[in-house]
């Protein structure tokens, strides 16, 4: 903290132009920056973005980093990373200031009333919450990530700067101790080399995976290193003469291009001979290239003329121009089989493709005239979009963060819609993550799919190319299910919205019924209660509104019997002894949704005796009488809840049976002919494995109620076979 700073100064300071200003030890950097700036910035641009820079360096003055240098190199070489990326003036003042909001005194007004309101908002986009306290370090870390997550959402700026900020940390890690160091490691590795990539930042992805990985297994690292530059001179040769074949075939075919040997890079090396069960020398000995041409056309041209001089695997051909990925790299990759049976990788791409090959969205600043940022621009407007609605429907950031590591993991597949546009998933994805990659309304109402013209189940894991044909049904809605199995974060996030906003409505319907048939109890009506006494009582509970206490109440959070006391008046009243009389039951249809459950345990029918248990977060749980499950349950006061099946309604009823038969032939197809008879479906069949004298069937039919079962049930009776049927209360999972 730097107490001698006067945040009184940030009304007046004086411009001075970089080259004059005092510190000697910097002047280079500073001279460096200029030099930079120069080349894309007006002078009057440039004089801004001194005057940041006399603030920052106020602010930070007599702040000493790790490395003793003065703490404003940091921002200082923010900025010039920003600068190698022609990033304009509002990120430039806001990369030198991106550490005084949390590190200084200043405010977020004085920024904006200094430098305005757009360099305010970056600076704080990419500044940390102030430590709540009790908050572990996770949390807290879990918070920061998703404030800065939302502010680059609204702004990529922020995480250009976030970006350039960690990658100086990462150069200068070397005078931290060495658990904080490979905590930091571990988090670059985790979170900003993948964002890096996935916006399309190569350059920076490498280096950052390179940094973090020499940190955290620093004897890897320097033996991976060491056998790297032992190899090299050998590799040099072969790479010569496979760079001099290729520099010679490309002008018979009239191609003029840039070809250039690939260094490869230690974490990339690392992560070949782990992921790919390789040796060393298996990864060394494969030899990258890569070669510039000068549009699309020419790429196809080079990758024949490739293959006329190496035989190519087969196989190992992707064409990322076609098909981009979804970071918006393009290029043609092809694996040939070279001098002495090396595999030799190959990458063909235009000097366009090349840009965003190296910088991503930072080529939309650098180079502005090129197609192909455009498109770029709008994935990546896409994604950030969709990180927005992750926030909304996640709660929590913990599990927030979790999403968007998932989110970020490159892996992807690539399939088509039924007019053949391409869409990128997650690696792992099903037509349900395809259905809301489409819409949300069809990812909504979407019951199964046709996958290359074939009905597949929903959970169908995708595979590239394929052809993917969304059914879906007015009246369907998400399955909880689903969560088990989606792998994109939109698709995640829309279901658990659905649900959770379906669940309100169904848990405040039964709210409103549970305290209907609590009220006469206490001498009231629920069509009694007026506008007055709601009011009154969502003033005496603090509860937002009418709606939330009855979904509480559904959801098992309030007791209807404590809402109807204090709702009724008989709670304020001095007598306050009204007699409880009988409650109503409440009728139950066995269709309300996820309010109301029929207990899996006893899996009640319409005619059973019930009984049900309001539980906290659960809704109700409607049990049999007999049921076992809830003897456990007794204990539990309070929550139990009268209830009644409503006469005549439609719908089916999952009962289970078992029979046991004569072993005959044929018994099998008398006992289905029956059932089928007596109007009920047959939804599982199952047969004991024995081959003596009798055998048991399982059957799970669907019903009305308690007389249509028996009346089956009687008629199974009558068949010869059939020895003894008894109804199946535990049913089998
Ligand atoms: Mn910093």
């Amino acid at each position: 903290m730097s107490a001698a700073f006067d945040p009184s100064f940030a009304e007046e300071p004086p411009i001075i132009p970089l080259d004059m200003h005092p510190p000697v030890d910097l002047a280079e950097d500073l001279e460096r920056l200029n030099a930079k700036l120069a080349t894309y910035l007006k002078p009057e641009e440039i004089a801004t973005v001194g005057a940041a820079f006399d603030y920052a360096e106020l602010a930070h003055r007599g702040q000493l980093r790790s490395s003793g240098d003065p703490y404003i190199s940091h921002p200082l070489a923010v900025a010039e990373t920003l600068a190698d990326w022609h990033l304009d003036t509002q990120a430039l003042i806001a990369g030198l200031l991106h550490d005084v909001m949390e590190d200084t005194a200043v405010a977020k007004e004085q920024i904006a009333q200094r430098f305005g309101k757009v360099a305010a908002e970056l600076v704080d986009g990419v500044s940390k919450l102030g430590r709540i306290e009790h908050q572990s370090y996770e949390q807290a870390q879990a918070d920061n990530f998703r404030k800065m997550l939302m502010a680059m959402a609204r702004d990529v700026r922020v995480i250009l700067i976030k970006l350039a900020d960690r990658w100086h940390n990462m150069r200068t890690l070397g005078p931290i101790r060495p658990e904080k160091r490979r905590r930091i490691a571990r988090e670059t590795l985790e979170i900003y080399a993948p964002i890096a990539n996935r916006l399309g930042l190569n350059s920076l992805y490498r280096e950052l995976q390179e940094l973090s990985f020499q940190y955290m297994q620093p004897m890897r690292y320097r033996v991976l290193s060491k056998a790297v530059k032992s190899a090299r001179g050998n590799r040099r040769e072969v790479v010569g003469k496979i760079l001099e074949s290729i520099k010679r075939r490309l002008p018979e075919f009239s191609i003029d291009a840039e070809v250039m040997g690939r260094e490869k890079h230690i974490y990339g090396i690392y992560r070949k001979m782990r992921e790919k069960h390789l040796s060393f020398s298996q990864v060394l000995d494969i030899y990258g290239f890569r070669i510039i041409v000068k549009d699309i056309a020419t790429c196809y041209l080079t990758l024949g003329a490739l293959h006329s001089l190496y035989k190519p695997v087969p196989g190992k051909f992707k064409d990322y121009i076609a098909i981009p990925k979804a970071n918006g790299y393009q290029s043609l990759h092809t694996t040939l089989i070279g001098p002495y049976g090396t595999p030799v990788e190959a990458q063909i791409r235009t000097r366009d493709m090349h840009h965003v090959a190296e910088s991503g969205v930072a080529s939309h600043w650098l180079y502005k005239n090129v197609h192909a940022i455009d498109e770029l621009q709008k994935k990546t407007h896409k994604w950030l979009q969709s990180l927005l609605e992750l926030q909304s429907a996640s709660g929590d950031s913990a599990e927030f963060l979790e999403h968007v590591k998932v989110d970020l993991f490159p892996g992807e597949v690539y399939v088509f819609t039924p007019k053949g546009k391409i869409l990128a998933l997650p690696r792992g994805s099903s037509s349900v993550d395809f259905a809301y990659a489409v819409h949300t309304d069809i990812g909504n109402r979407c019951i199964a799919c046709r996958i290359n013209s074939e009905l597949m189940p929903l959970r169908t894991e995708l595979r590239n190319g394929d052809r993917v044909e969304i059914i879906t049904a007015a009246h369907a809605n998400p399955n909880p299910s689903w969560l088990s199995y989606v792998r994109s974060s939109k698709a995640r996030a829309q279901i658990r919205h659905f649900l959770k906003s379906q669940q309100n409505e169904e848990s405040a319907a039964l709210g409103e019924r549970l305290l209907g048939q609590a009220l006469p109890g206490f001498g009231g009506q629920l069509s009694e209660i007026g506008a007055l006494a709601w009011e009154r009582f969502l003033r005496w509970s603090g509860a937002k509104s009418k709606k939330a206490i009855l979904t509480d109440i559904g959801l098992g959070k309030l007791l209807p019997a404590i809402v109807a006391r204090r709702l009724s008046g008989s709670g304020d009243s001095a007598a306050g002894t009204v007699e409880p009389k009988p409650q109503n039951p409440i009728l139950i249809h066995g269709s309300e949704g996820v309010a109301v459950q029929l207990a899996k345990c006893c899996s009640p029918i319409p005619g059973d005796p019930i009984i049900g248990i309001i539980r906290k977060g659960q809704g109700l749980v409607v049990h049999t009488h007999d049921c076992s499950g809830i003897a456990k349950l007794r204990g539990e006061r309070g929550n139990w809840v009268d209830v009644d099946w409503e006469p005549g309604q439609g719908r089916m009823f999952d009962v289970a049976i078992r029979i046991v038969a004569r072993n005959r032939p044929g018994v099998l197809a008398k006992v289905s002919a029956e059932i089928a008879a007596g109007n009920s479906n047959i939804l599982d069949v199952g047969m004991d494995d024995d081959h003596g004298l009798y055998t048991s069937l399982h059957f799970t039919l669907q019903v009305t109620d308690r007389i249509h079962l028996a009346r089956i049930m009687r008629g199974i009776r009558r068949i010869p076979e059939v020895e003894r049927i008894s109804r199946v209360h535990e049913r089998k999972e």
